[in-house]
């Protein structure tokens, strides 16, 4: 059984929707919606609109904590690395994994655990 959580969209209650009124009979109010799971932000949020609430209150104060951008980022040989997936099925009934880089148009095998691994890059920029 999943736990069920809040969607974190500060003006979600003030959402007038039949699904959001919640309590016992002749005390009925409008509520943060509460699902087993959601689909936007991260799981967070119920709905776009939602989302889209959180980041107009918070988003600045986020983008402030973890490192505003304030200047380009530059796109190189040497962090122009992505992972990706060959859908077509090999020999050994396997999909192939491979590192592929856009500016050099090289390609580089990976273990279906490196292709996993959030923290394995061939990046060094
Ligand atoms: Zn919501």
């Amino acid at each position: 059984m999943s736990e069920l959580k809040y969607c974190q969209g500060p003006e979600c209650h003030t959402h007038q929707t039949k699904d959001r009124i919640k309590g016992p009979k002749g005390n009925k109010t409008y509520q943060t919606r509460r699902r087993s799971s959601f689909y936007y932000g991260n799981r967070n949020f119920c709905s776009t609109w939602c989302q889209t609430q959180w980041f107009n209150k918070f988003g600045n104060q986020a983008i402030d904590h973890f490192g505003r951008t304030t200047e380009p980022k530059i796109l190189t040989e040497q962090n122009a690395w992505y992972k990706s997936i060959d859908w077509q099925l090999d020999d050994d009934n396997e999909h192939r994994y491979y590192s592929f880089n856009p500016l050099t148009k090289e390609q580089r095998p990976l273990t279906k655990e490196q292709y996993k691994d959030n923290n394995y890059t061939l990046n060094t920029g």
